[in-house]
């Protein structure tokens, strides 16, 4: 049985200056725009996506060539770590930034990369993702969109659901069938970049849990998507998009979607908390602390080179089984009641993490299919 590789990490002296910088960022942003309580890297803001870009947050790790900063992904992980610690309102860059810039920089076109990096490094240009279809959530495999071959191109067939943000992107990133299906489901996938834009693309909106528009359907009749949009080679589009999900489960992002709730109730309980708050409250902080510990490992492994996607896979399901874990402890310690229209924050808070908490564990990936991979690859399955 292999073992997991979770070594400790230490950051180095230009990721310490760099979440000094960030730091004075946000704390500059929060004084002045945004409720620390209220957002994080869903919540859509273009405005504070093109003034993080102006200030070297976005794009971080790519050349100079197309926009970017040539940080380490160190730098990167401190910047994440402290967006998500401010409840910075990051989500219209964060798919761009986390995973499509990305594989467009490693996959792509020479012609994707000058005309698309810039414009995410520069916060202006952001991108969703088109994998989930109905009847093949986590069963990717069954997608059954098509890509059929014409003069320069490709003409895009089908339809795709829970789209987050499709109705406000530039592009999807959209995993289509582009030769006809045969006894090996991975084969003959490929991956196209599609331009919101394009003719023969309709989005109809799909309303979430607390009424708010965030999902979408979207439908392709034959949407003509230029050869050059191909990420990848035709028929490479299973290791591009498994590639892709692990960039997707790695981060911090994982663990730390609710996190303001948690500040939130401790700035509520203030310095003398009851016994058992106490102890709930170190609870929730250790195993906080433990999550970012292996979250910061899976960066340095990465800085390295390596590809630790089971590591990424047992964050993914731990840091999100401890995102649903922490409403339900919080409203417990501090019971009041959660509204979104209450001027109270904490009542705010908790009222915004109750609604969409019941999402962060599918999004992404199931907790059965996650622990599925981790089972394969410990060599147990
Ligand atoms: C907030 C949010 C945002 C999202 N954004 C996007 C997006 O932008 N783009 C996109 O493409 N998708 C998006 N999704 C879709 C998401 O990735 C899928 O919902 C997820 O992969 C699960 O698919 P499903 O909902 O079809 O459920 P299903 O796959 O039908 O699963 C239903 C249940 O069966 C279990 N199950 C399924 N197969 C197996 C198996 N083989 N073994 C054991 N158990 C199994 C699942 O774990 C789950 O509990 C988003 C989802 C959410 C909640």
């Amino acid at each position: 049985m292999r073992a997991f590789r979770f070594e400790s990490l230490v950051l180095p002296p230009e990721a310490d200056a760099m979440r000094r910088k960030v730091r004075a960022f946000l704390e500059n942003e929060r004084a002045q725009r945004y409720a620390a309580h209220r957002s994080s890297w869903s919540t859509f803001d273009p405005e504070f996506s093109r003034r993080a870009a102006a200030a070297g947050f976005v794009g971080m790790t790519w050349p100079k060539q197309y926009g970017g900063g040539e940080h380490s992904n160190l730098e990167r992980f401190v910047v994440t770590e402290e967006m998500l610690a401010a409840g910075a309102p990051s989500g219209a860059h964060w798919i761009a930034d986390r995973q499509s810039g990305p594989q467009i920089l490693k996959h792509g076109s020479e012609r994707a990369r000058g005309l698309i990096l810039p414009r995410i490094a520069a916060g202006e240009c952001y991108f969703g993702i088109g994998m989930s279809e109905p009847d093949s959530g986590s069963d990717l495999a069954a997608v059954r969109t098509k890509a059929d071959r014409v003069e320069g191109g490709w003409l895009i067939n089908g339809a795709k659901i829970w789209t987050s943000n499709a109705h406000r992107v530039h592009y999807l990133i959209v995993l289509a069938r582009s030769e006809p299906p045969s006894e090996n489901r991975h084969a003959g996938l490929s991956q196209f970049i599609v331009d919101t834009s394009s003719e023969g693309i309709e989005i109809r909106p799909i309303h979430n849990l607390s009424g708010g528009h965030e999902f979408n359907e979207v439908f392709f009749r034959n949407c003509f998507v230029p050869d050059d949009m191909m990420i990848g080679k035709p028929g490479e589009g299973w290791a591009r998009v498994t590639g892709e999900l692990a960039f997707e489960r790695a981060g911090p992002d994982r663990f730390m979607s609710d996190i303001r709730l948690l500040v939130e109730l401790i700035n509520q309980i203030g310095a003398e908390p009851t016994e058992r708050q106490a102890i709930e409250i170190g609870r929730l902080v250790s195993h906080f602390a433990a999550l970012r510990r292996m979250s910061s490992s899976i960066a340095g492994l990465l800085e390295r080179g390596e590809s630790p996607a089971t590591e990424a896979a047992l964050v993914k399901d731990v840091g999100t089984a401890f995102e649903r874990e922490l409403p339900e402890i919080v409203r417990k310690l501090l019971p009041v009641e959660a509204s979104l229209d209450d001027p109270d924050e904490y009542s705010q808070a908790l009222a915004h993490v109750l609604l969409h908490a019941p999402s962060f564990t599918l999004r992404g990936g199931t907790p059965e299919i996650l622990r599925g991979m981790i089972a394969r690859g410990l060599g147990l399955r």
